[in-house]
């Protein structure tokens, strides 16, 4: 039995006013049993979030950090800082920062083996464009950067994988359920390969334009443990039927 797991991305938005929403999500969840639930609020918000999360079961968690535990890195944030302000988990390899930063399979692994040094949990996430998928090579894509990106000893104590396919994470395009079969299929495989049967435990997410009104026909996909959901995390009024759906 995996663990099922509903991962709030907030991306760069959020203020002091919003971490109310944070404890509504929590609070809201409280009765739903079987599911984690894990906010990833902006840094500047973690402590603030952690501390409103208090007596609850959620959790909070990061949207990047350094692979570095320390050092000449202006701007960056390392881990153990993170942890320090409360968060246990880290998401990594997001496609917004392969993008923007041009952020390679390698630097996903350094900065998971930094986290899980500073004892973070990591999702790590994977997920083809439309040019790869058009032409063909999707599972080959996603394949390959799982292998690149996961360290050795990765297992379920410290990692979780989530699979968000570019073409649909904030355009209101989910992937269908055939596509999310074969590429969780394929992820799982990678994951086999490369790490044996401790692999088998990894949560699996779905990631892209997951809402209220797909959510449950996700979550009754095999291969699905829970979702990682940016726009519609953003408000417990839109995020909390998610979580009930799990
Ligand atoms: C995400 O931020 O990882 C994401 C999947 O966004 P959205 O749910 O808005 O597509």
């Amino acid at each position: 039995m995996r663990q099922r797991l509903a991962v709030a991305n907030w991306k760069m938005n959020g203020h002091l006013a919003d971490v109310a929403q944070a404890r509504a999500i929590a609070d809201g969840a409280k009765d739903m049993t079987g599911a984690d639930v894990l906010i990833c609020p902006p840094a500047t918000l973690i402590a603030e979030v952690a501390r409103a999360l208090e007596g609850t079961a959620a959790l909070v968690g990061a949207q990047d950090c350094h692979a570095a535990a320390g050092g000449a890195h202006t701007g960056d944030l390392s881990a153990a800082m993170l942890r320090e302000a409360g968060a246990t988990h880290v998401i990594l390899g997001h496609s917004e920062r392969r993008a923007a930063y041009g952020e390679s399979d390698a630097q996903v692994r350094a900065k998971a083996e930094g986290a899980w040094a500073a004892g973070l949990v990591t999702v790590l996430c994977v997920g083809e464009d439309e040019a790869v998928r058009d032409a063909g090579e999707a599972e080959a894509f996603v394949t390959a950067q799982v292998e690149g990106s996961v360290p050795d000893g990765a297992g379920p104590h410290n990692t979780v994988f989530a699979y968000e396919p570019v073409w649909a994470v904030g355009t209101g395009r989910s992937a269908d359920a055939e596509t999310i079969e074969r590429m969780h299929g394929a992820i799982r495989r990678a994951l086999l390969r490369r790490l044996g049967d401790a692999a088998e435990a990894i949560p699996l997410l779905y990631g892209g334009s997951v809402k209220a009104a797909n959510a449950e026909a996700l979550f009754a996909l095999p291969q699905v443990d829970g979702a990682l959901v940016g726009g519609a995390s953003l408000k417990a009024e839109d995020f909390c039927p998610i979580i009930a759906a799990l």
